[in-house]
């Protein structure tokens, strides 16, 4: 893994989306609620600090501006994070006392911009700062402020991993198929939107087409219940065979669809030892089964339908040529 890879798969958030509504939400608000103080330190002749607020609400909106199109969002949050941090402490500095309350806001939001043990150590950071600042309060009303935002922290830690793994649980439930527990047609289309869209030449996809041969013949004799038995198992075996790592999807009644980034060639042993497993082992007692592969090569200029299609076509020459076997897409060459 280069660090390019690791970046990218350590920033790899959630929801990228949703973050990036709220980054431009909050920098609006926040750049609004800090309106008012700026009138009110130009109406007391605070010239001064009334320049440093349009300044403040000058780069907030446009952070929320950039927020929008940015295409590393999930290092804008880091920026985003140490930037609210910056302006706290800044002011908190200068004003001595004034700005305390915006620590609660800035520990709040971090949890919705980072991963919650990352915002933990930002809020920490946070709070080691407002130690540092010369504050003009009381013992007791430090004392008061450092319990309720440790309070608060916690609380917000809570509350923002279980919302996490709610949605995550949510997004298991929409995207995996009942009865095999592979991923669903839902969950392939977003998986092939994204490989092509981070489409790289030094990086070949390819995409498998798997069927069962006869299988309805299968269940004709034995059932539909030894069919999904079939079917449960025969996923399994997919999983076992290819690695870990390897997406694999129920693409419609007894097809399968794997995704691997590999060579034409490479996909096709890993295809023909795929083969020959099923076909050398009883996935139901009653019968052998065999299945029949397609696969194609994601080319440059290819949208999701078209590489399927490609897939679909080789599978459909498995077939015709007497199934269980692999067959690979190749572009037809062009006439001289
Ligand atoms: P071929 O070798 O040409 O692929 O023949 P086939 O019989 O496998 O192909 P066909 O597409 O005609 O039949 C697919 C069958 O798969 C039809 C349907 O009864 C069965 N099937 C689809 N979904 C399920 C399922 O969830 N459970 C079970 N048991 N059978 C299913
Ligand atoms: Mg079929
Ligand atoms: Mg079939």
């Amino acid at each position: 893994m280069n660090l390019n890879d690791f970046l990218e798969y350590y920033f790899k958030q959630d929801n990228i989306e949703a973050q990036r509504v709220f980054m431009t939400f909050q920098s609006y608000i926040v750049a609004l609620a800090v309106f008012p103080f700026t009138l009110w330190r130009f109406y007391q002749g605070d010239y001064a600090h009334g320049v440093a607020d349009i300044l403040i609400i000058l780069v907030l909106v446009f952070f929320g501006q950039i927020a929008k199109s940015c295409s590393k969002i999930s290092y804008f949050a880091w920026l985003f994070s140490s930037l609210y941090i910056v302006i706290v402490l800044y002011i908190l500095n200068i004003t001595g006392k004034d700005i305390l309350f915006w620590a609660f806001p800035a520990a709040i939001s971090m949890h919705f911009l980072l991963r919650s043990n990352e915002a933990l150590i930002m809020n920490f950071i946070l709070l080691a700062g407002v130690f540092l600042s010369p504050l003009s309060i009381s013992n007791y009303a430090f004392i008061t402020f450092v319990f309720t935002y440790l309070i608060t922290i916690i609380l917000t830690a809570q509350f923002s991993s279980r919302l996490k793994s709610d949605n995550r649980s949510l997004q298991n439930l929409t995207e995996l198929d009942d009865l095999t527990q592979v991923g669903n047609r839902r969950a392939l289309d977003k998986k092939i939107a994204e490989i092509i869209h981070s489409y790289s030449p030094q990086k070949p996809q390819c995409l498998m087409i798997l069927d069962i041969d006869h299988f309805k013949s299968l269940n004709d004799q034995f059932g539909h219940q030894r069919g999904d038995l079939a079917l449960k198992r025969l996923a399994t075996m997919i999983q076992n065979v290819c690695r870990l790592n390897i997406p694999i999807y129920r693409y419609g009644g007894e097809e399968f669809v794997i995704l691997i980034q590999a060579s034409l060639e490479n996909a096709g042993d890993i295809a023909e030892d795929l083969r020959k497993t099923v076909a050398s082992s009883r996935l139901i007692r009653e019968q052998f089964l065999t299945i029949s592969i397609g696969i194609a090569e994601l080319s440059p200029a290819d949208q999701a339908s078209e590489w399927i299609k490609k897939a679909d076509q080789a599978l459909y020459e498995a077939k015709n040529n007497g199934r269980n076997q692999v067959i690979s897409y190749h572009t037809p060459a062009l006439a001289d």
